[in-house]
Order: structure tokens, then sequence, then C-alpha cells
């Protein structure tokens, strides 16, 4: 249970509960005070929260709350980079993996043809070898 949602401007440096990222003193944060073991204290960046607040809505969480940094899956990199590109540089780990998916997807595809002539030139050669062997029992 939500028992405030304030956005303050930090005193001191607080790390956030989304990205793990730093909070500067100075900076507007989010801070939700919750109960659901007990009082605890939740600090985000704004835009982190915001991200958080649209992932909520994607994967229809309902009453779970959600955290960035177990419920952001690969899958989520576009729309991250699209709607929450602050958010995104936060994740860079999560973004590089998306890319280094994406390059090998790319790869695969590109060895795609000499792949399929390959395995061809194989049944070929296969098929040759039973004719072959056919024509030795005959013989
Ligand atoms: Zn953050």
């Amino acid at each position: 249970m939500e028992i405030s949602h304030t956005t303050p401007r930090a005193r001191k440096r607080h790390r956030c509960d989304h990205c793990g990222d730093m909070i500067e003193p100075g900076t507007v944060y989010d801070r939700t005070v919750d109960a659901w073991d007990g009082l605890r204290t939740f600090r985000s960046h704004v835009e982190c929260a915001a991200a958080a607040n649209d992932l909520h809505k994607i994967i229809e969480a309902g009453y779970e709350g959600v955290n960035l940094s177990c419920d952001l899956e690969i899958d989520d990199v576009p729309w991250l980079r699209e709607d929450h590109p602050l958010v995104a540089a936060r994740f860079k780990e999560l973004c590089r993996a998306y890319d280094d998916a994406a390059r090998r997807r790319e790869e695969d595809l590109a060895k795609l043809p000499a792949a399929a002539i390959a395995l061809i030139e194989e049944a070929r050669r296969q098929q040759a070898a039973r004719a072959a062997a056919r024509l030795a029992a005959t013989a």
C-alpha cells in the first residue's frame, strides 16, 4: 500500500532503486513510501519512475510493483530507447546485450545462404552414394 508519493529535491546523494545510478544533490527525484513488508522508502530518478510506470502498463502488473532492475527484459530495449532514452542510457548492459543479439541474428542471416547450399550439396552427395551402392548391388 502506498503511503506517500512525492517528488522532493535531493539534499544528499541517493542511489536510484530502479537503475542503481546516483541521484545527485539538487536533483528532483521520485520518492514513494509504501507499506508492503513494513515501511519502505523507494527513491528513483523521475525518468526511471516514468519508465517503470510505462512498463507496469505494458506487462499489466496490476497491484504488483515494477522494478526496472528486475523487470526490464532484453525485448524492452527498443521502446525504452524510443520513449525513455535517458533511462536506456542508464541500462547500458541490457542495451549492449540487445545490440549483441541483434548483430548475431544479422550474422546468422548472412551465413544462411552458404549453409543452405552446403546442406543441398550434402544431400546430393548422399543421394549419389546411395545410387552408386544400389548400382554396385545389382551389378
Ligand atoms: Zn534511475
